[in-house]
């Protein structure tokens, strides 16, 4: 095989030939810079379309759809695999009066901030998503009933402790969580999702601003 053929099959571009003049080599250059300016144009938005497609607009955490197909699959893994897998259903308390009594746009500030406590209190192979609304779920992976409790109980908290819109007149806010566990709980994430907001319904009807099962 000639050196040519081999080098073009290692991965080179083009093969100049010994005592090319200047000027060609200095296009040749210009044009695999622009080529390369390019690719790296099309990287970048192919990393904004994937994560628009992936990401919430507002609170930038995950959305529904990206949730959904999160939890599908480590139920799968976990029931497979034989370790569980918490899910946290939540909801914020009275934000309806929030929106009403501060306006939509202050109500907006307000999920922003919720969403960056919730990706503060969560480990790196968790997943936060905004589920719709003022209602966010949580999947934790290799988590148990108490383990789960723990987390959402510390989330609680630290939303009750916030001051929320800081500068203005700082807010106060509640949630409410629900918390289901594959397989102890449901088995699969249709199940565990029913279970949760089972659980999460259960928190409003008990008085708001705590974790059920407690
Ligand atoms: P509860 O304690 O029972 O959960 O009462 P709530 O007022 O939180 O619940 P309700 O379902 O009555 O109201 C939810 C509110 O959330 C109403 C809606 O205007 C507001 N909301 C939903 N999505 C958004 C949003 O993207 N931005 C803002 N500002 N508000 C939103
Ligand atoms: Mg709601
Ligand atoms: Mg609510």
């Amino acid at each position: 095989m000639s050196d040519r053929i081999r080098a073009i099959e290692a991965g080179a571009d083009d093969i100049l030939s010994a005592g090319m003049d200047g000027r060609e080599l200095s296009v040749r250059l210009q044009h695999l810079l622009r080529r390369r300016d390019q690719l790296r144009q099309m990287e970048t938005q192919y990393r904004s379309a994937l994560s628009a497609a992936t990401s919430d607009g507002l609170t930038g955490l995950f959305n529904h759809a990206y949730f959904k197909r999160f939890l599908a699959l480590e139920v799968k893994r976990s029931l497979r695999q034989g370790h569980p897998t918490a899910l946290a259903l939540m909801d914020i308390d009275d934000f309806k009066s929030c929106n009403d009594s501060l306006g939509h746009l202050a109500g907006d500030r307000i999920l922003v901030e919720f969403g960056l406590l919730l990706r503060q209190s969560i480990r790196e192979i968790d997943l936060a998503a905004r589920y719709g609304g003022e209602e966010f779920g949580l999947v934790l992976p290799y988590t148990e009933a108490g383990g789960a409790k723990v987390v959402a109980e510390r989330l609680r908290s630290r939303v009750e402790a916030h001051p929320f819109l800081q500068g203005g007149s700082p807010k106060r806010v509640t949630v409410s969580i629900g918390l289901a566990v594959c397989p102890a709980d449901a088995s699969s994430a249709e199940e565990l999702i029913r279970r949760s907001d089972q659980m999460l319904y259960r928190a409003k009807r008990e008085g708001k601003n705590r974790v059920c099962p407690s």
